[in-house]
């Protein structure tokens, strides 16, 4: 898509050259590039070498370095979804920074973990494979006209050790359940994955950003109440604004001394985490996040944040 055509909001582009200084071109340029496809094999329904052995006829399969069971597609790779192995569950077509929340969390065999907002499901079914299908996970999802697709893709991969859920995240964090594990892969604005969907570009306000802000940090609230002392928490957005991301965590270790940021070590490029923006400075537990913008590793851009409850 030529970004000539489409318009960038004055205010976005005040707003991400005060994060990218010199790098803002270059990420406007990946924002715009045509997005590398890639899997991730879905080992609860094949092996890695099944699928490389097959689908290596027809593309050619690159590693993603931080997920064992990724692989870019290179070559002509329109038709993923209607192959064979996509419809029997043995793959799951997954951009490769969406793989980094559930490797980051690492649910083990046995575990009971939660998935805050889990349509349509591309973490819930990286996670079962993780845990061989056992222990247990409530994959939630607030949104009942996102219920199918999530039911649908637990069924397509073979996960049996899911419940799903219709309830709203901060609602969660009331109940007496405790968890081992949590991931709030929370609603975002979006602005890692332009090359998605330019719609992103024209959605973009300061004021949804601020709304999005608000609502992140109570499901981060709601996402901690619900893990058990000991437990981790894996808060992730695929969107670059710091208010969605550093400042969400800045503002809640502030208020929750019990909550300690974990280092996020993965063979992959990032970017320094913000610790201050628009004359706010951030609690400095922040540098331990990931923060990757798509220029990094031609990726979509994700920040992630691992937190561990003593
Ligand atoms: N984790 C999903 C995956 O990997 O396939 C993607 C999740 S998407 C980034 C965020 C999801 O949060 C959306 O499906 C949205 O409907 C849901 N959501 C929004 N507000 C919510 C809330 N208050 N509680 C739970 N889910 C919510």
């Amino acid at each position: 898509m030529d970004k000539e055509k489409i318009e960038i909001k004055p205010g976005f582009e005040e707003r991400y050259k005060k994060i990218f200084k010199d790098e803002y071109e270059l990420f406007l340029k990946y924002s715009f590039k045509f997005p590398k496809r890639a899997i991730r094999v879905n080992t609860l329904r094949a092996s890695i070498e099944e699928v490389k052995e097959q689908l290596e006829k027809i593309w050619n399969l690159e590693s993603i370095p931080w997920c064992e069971e990724g692989f870019w597609i290179n070559g002509d790779r329109r038709d993923i979804g209607n192959h064979l192995f996509h419809q029997l569950g043995k793959v799951y077509v997954q951009e490769p920074a969406s793989m980094i929340p559930a490797v980051v969390l690492n649910p083990k065999p046995g575990e009971f973990v939660l998935d805050m907002a889990a349509a349509p499901g591309s973490k819930t079914t990286q996670m079962a494979a993780m845990m061989e299908n056992k222990g247990g996970i409530i994959a939630n999802e607030s949104d009942y006209k996102r219920l199918k697709m999530l039911d649908m893709n637990l069924q397509r991969c073979g996960v049996l050790n899911a419940v799903i859920t219709n309830m709203n995240g901060l609602a969660l964090g009331k109940k007496n359940t405790r968890f081992d594990k949590v991931l709030i892969d929370a609603p975002c604005s979006g602005t890692g994955t332009i090359r998605k969907s330019f719609l992103t570009l024209k959605m973009w306000n300061k004021k949804m950003v601020e709304k999005l802000s608000r609502l992140q940090e109570k499901l981060l609230e709601s996402a901690f109440n619900c893990v058990k002392k000991g437990g981790i928490v894996v808060y992730s957005t695929c969107s670059l604004e710091p208010f969605e991301d550093e400042r969400v965590i800045s503002n809640f270790l502030i208020k929750r001394s019990d909550a300690v940021p974990e280092e996020i070590e993965l063979p992959l490029k990032r970017d320094s985490p913000i610790t201050e923006f628009e004359k706010q400075e951030f609690h400095t537990g922040v540098k331990k996040c990931l923060r990757i913008s798509p220029q990094r590793n031609d990726t979509d851009g994700f920040f992630v944040c691992r937190l561990k409850k003593l």
